[in-house]
């Protein structure tokens, strides 16, 4: 690739946020890309995304993160939400044992719509409820284990780990598609 990559850093890549409803998708991404948290969920139906400069070393990346908004609610979301993604954030509920039971759907549909080669980082979310939970540590990290994920607890509500989840998506992405191209 042209040496114009290697200085500037051109480059875009599109990333999906997948899970069950209300597990904390869109907070996560409004606090990766805004810094904001919602109380309420959002009532917007319909795919949104957000765009944010990451440096990797010193290479500048602008990453396109896809979020559901909703559609997951009606299983209304088709390939195209997955078509060109290289990386997913698979997002369960630390509290809801049944959105960690049904990352084995999510990650079927990822698997079938998704390129092969799509980095998929496991989040368990909402650990501030630490009271509530229903699903251990451990459970996420065996299941990232099994299925050769990378995993890690967040909380959007405290703004735990949400950069660092983001961050090991996009810097794996950017290892595996741009780096070696350079
Ligand atoms: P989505 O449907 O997966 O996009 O979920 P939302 O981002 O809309 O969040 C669903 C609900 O969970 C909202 O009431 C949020 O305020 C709440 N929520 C999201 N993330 C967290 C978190 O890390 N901790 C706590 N305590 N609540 C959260």
């Amino acid at each position: 690739m042209a040496n114009s990559v290697d200085e500037e850093c051109d480059y875009l890549f599109k990333a999906v946020l997948i899970g069950d409803s209300a597990v904390g998708k869109s907070n996560l991404l409004s606090r990766f890309a805004k810094d904001e948290f919602y109380l309420d969920s959002k009532p917007t139906i319909g795919v949104e995304f957000a765009y944010r400069n990451i440096r990797v070393g010193d290479k500048l990346i602008k990453s396109q993160i896809w979020d559901t908004a909703g559609q997951e609610r009606f299983r209304a979301i088709t390939s195209s939400y997955y078509r060109g993604a290289l990386g997913a954030l698979l997002v369960y509920d630390i509290t809801r044992r049944s959105t960690f039971e049904n990352l084995r759907k999510w990650l079927k549909e990822l698997r079938e719509f998704g390129s092969p080669e799509m980095v998929i980082v496991l989040v368990g979310n909402k650990s501030d409820l630490s009271q509530s939970r229903e699903v251990k540590l451990e459970d996420g990290q065996s299941l990232a284990q099994l299925e050769e994920l990378s995993f890690m607890e967040t909380s959007a509500k405290e703004n735990l780990n949400v950069e660092e989840a983001f961050l090991q998506m996009i810097t794996r992405i950017y290892e595996l598609n741009c780096h070696k191209s350079l």
